[in-house]
């Protein structure tokens, strides 16, 4: 970034609940269906037709802030917000003002130290979350356009964050940490290409050193986290590039480009809409159960943050891991599943990471399509900890055979011979005899204290034996035959 100047940014982030119907009505909230085979008159709009509100999009919402440990107000209020559009056939939307459900609370998420000047943990705060009604959705193809109204009334929580962030790494990471909260949560399915969770992001520079916020700019409807990250890094440089040349930002919503790699205005906020605001005289107010509450609190299951934390200290898995094993609530599930049947959670994270991941990716399918249960591939990992199969040969042989269907991992091990015999003790001092010959310049190094070497030992006596030997035999077989190795220089 430009010398001397700080940027501010804040998002407003729509989630889509995982409600089974409509915000207002009896319509079931699904996406892909047939195009206006989910309307009714009230999510139509027709005159005469009233909105009931969904206890269950309240519930969630009280889950989301609960979690971020925020206010929650016993009375919040619904607004109309009126303007033209042709996925409107209302020609408005129903939304929370002036108190919404959810007040204040935090997110915690890493602190940038390229801005912040060290790392640690930032508490990002959060204004407030309001529930919504979603508009229709434009279709554009053929030279013409179409509306589809199945999405017209599916609840939003929209969650609008302080102005906390201080750099695009920042807005991902709130991001990432927001969408893993309410995928947890089991509130919204997390979906980015499909539109279930979708981002605004303001962004404004201003000196460093300053208090005063500078002028903002809007950037609408980034539906990926690399998107964020791109165009808000794309805006600081447009902005300071003005900024030098002493011209005024102009407040503005603009659209990412993503092909040309630039945000490109789309209005200007003095043109913003006039949205004539007033409470819907069709609801009343929405008063909070303070019994309700509880049992939405009870119902809350771990959280994210509190997970990963368990995972480091409980299961000896490193942080990265930790997140990485946390991409979706199965696969943590799958992965907590196989710790437990193989009794190891670092070699179960390794699994995970590793060859399972490489069938997901390779296959194109999420973790729930995977055909193997945690039990059976549990099975095989143990046979690896307890010293019964290479691990390479566990990967390479057994892993394919276990997918295709062939049986128990001990079965495909018996029938395919790959079970490690003890090794014959006068052939494996021989090879440990001949590999420590072949390595001088590594006995050196022992005898001169550097211990590590030993571990090398190992590897290329594991190596010479073509896989098939015990790690732990070839290490007491090589700490026998040593001594005299490092006697003679
Ligand atoms: P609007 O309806 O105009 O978008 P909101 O209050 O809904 O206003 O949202 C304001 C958003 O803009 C919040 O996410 C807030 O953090 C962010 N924001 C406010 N002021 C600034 C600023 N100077 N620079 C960057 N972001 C800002
Ligand atoms: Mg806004
Ligand atoms: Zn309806």
């Amino acid at each position: 970034m430009a010398h001397g100047v700080e940027a501010i940014i804040g998002l407003e982030v729509h989630v889509q609940l995982r409600t089974r119907t409509k915000l207002f009505c009896a319509c079931r909230n699904a996406y892909g269906a047939e195009p206006n085979s989910l309307t009714c008159p009230v999510c139509l709009g027709l005159p005469g037709a009233l909105p009931v509100l969904n206890g269950e999009a309240v519930r969630q919402g009280l889950a989301l802030g609960l979690a971020l440990g925020a206010r929650l107000q016993p009375v919040s209020t619904f607004y109309r917000k009126q303007y033209v559009y042709p996925d409107l056939p209302k020609g408005y939307q129903i939304t929370q003002g002036p108190v919404a459900l959810v007040e204040g609370g935090t997110l915690e998420i890493p602190a940038d130290p390229l801005v912040r000047g060290g790392g640690g943990t930032l508490r990002a705060g959060i204004e407030r979350a309001h529930l919504e009604e979603d508009a229709g959705k434009s279709l554009h193809g053929d030279g013409r356009t179409r509306v589809d109204l199945n999405r017209a009334g599916v609840p939003l929580l929209e969650i609008v964050g302080a102005p906390d962030l201080r750099s695009p790494q920042e807005a991902s990471d709130y991001l990432k940490a927001l969408h893993r909260l309410v995928v947890f949560l089991g509130i919204c399915d997390g979906n980015l290409e499909e539109g279930s969770f979708r981002c605004d992001a303001n962004v404004s520079l201003r000196p460093a050193g300053s208090d005063a916020f500078g002028t903002r700019v809007e950037i609408k409807n980034l539906n990926s986290f690399r998107f964020v990250k791109q165009s808000l890094a794309f805006e600081i440089r447009r902005q300071a590039s003005l900024l030098e040349r002493g011209e005024p930002v102009i407040p503005e919503t603009r659209g990412w480009d993503a092909a040309a790699g630039e945000t490109r205005a789309q209005r200007t906020k003095e043109a913003a809409m006039d949205y004539r605001f007033f409470p819907e005289p069709d609801l009343p107010p929405l008063g909070l159960d303070p019994g309700e509450v509880e049992a939405v609190r009870r119902m809350l299951p771990e959280l994210p943050e509190a997970r990963i934390r368990r995972y480091r200290e409980r299961l000896g898995v490193s942080e990265e891991d930790a997140r990485t094993l946390m991409q979706s609530p199965a696969f943590a599930d799958y992965f907590e599943a196989l710790a437990g049947a193989s009794g190891d959670g670092r070699a179960a994270a390794r699994w995970m990471l590793g060859e399972v991941s490489r069938v997901l990716n390779e296959r194109g399918i999420p973790i729930q399509a995977f055909s193997l249960e945690p039990a059976a591939l549990g099975a095989l990992v143990r046979l690896v900890l307890e010293g019964k199969v290479a691990l390479g040969a566990a990967r390479e042989e057994v892993f394919p055979a276990l997918l295709a269907g062939e049986g128990p991992a001990d079965a495909i091990v018996r029938q395919r011979g790959l079970g490690r015999v003890p090794a014959d003790p006068v052939r494996l001092e021989a090879l440990v005899r001949q590999v420590l010959a072949a390595h001088p310049e590594a006995v050196a190094q022992i005898r001169a204290g550097r211990d590590r070497l030993r571990g090398f030992l190992v590897g290329q006596i594991l190596k010479a034996g073509g896989g098939a030997l015990d790690p732990k035999a070839v290490q007491a077989a090589l700490d026998a035959a040593l001594p005299e190795f490092l006697a003679k220089p």
